[in-house]
């Protein structure tokens, strides 16, 4: 396994199951972020570096490894799909929506016309 698929699936397996993100507000579960928070420290997200972890959220479930392997097996096929220019959820021609030209150049957004969603930002 390489190096940066190692660091991830370390990653994913210190990450909640319900986390959704901080700009949501609440976790998957309806757990506000604020209320499993101390100090610096989020319920949420667990490592080897935090000394106490904050359990302030009784909710809180970590991804197992052969679930982050998963996770991460399912995520590389999405990715090469998109590299072959075909949406990951329904094989249709993405739309190449980049920025051609100036300082932008390259960002934007490929769309599925079939599935009428962003599939990736660049
Ligand atoms: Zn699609």
């Amino acid at each position: 396994m390489l190096e940066a698929e190692e660091k991830f699936i370390q990653s994913y397996m210190d990450t909640c199951c319900h986390f959704t993100g901080l700009q949501h507000g609440t976790c998957q579960r309806g757990v506000a972020y604020k209320s499993a928070r101390e100090g610096k420290s989020i319920s949420c997200f667990q490592n080897e570096h935090i000394l106490t972890p904050n359990t302030l959220c009784r909710e809180r479930t970590f991804p197992s490894r052969e679930d982050a392997v998963e996770y991460l097996r399912r995520a590389n096929i999405r990715t090469q799909k998109v590299r072959e220019g075909l949406c990951p959820d329904c094989n249709a021609e993405l739309i190449d929506n980049t920025i051609k030209d100036g300082q932008h150049k390259g960002h934007g957004s490929l769309i599925c016309p079939k599935c009428e969603k962003v599939k990736i930002w660049i």
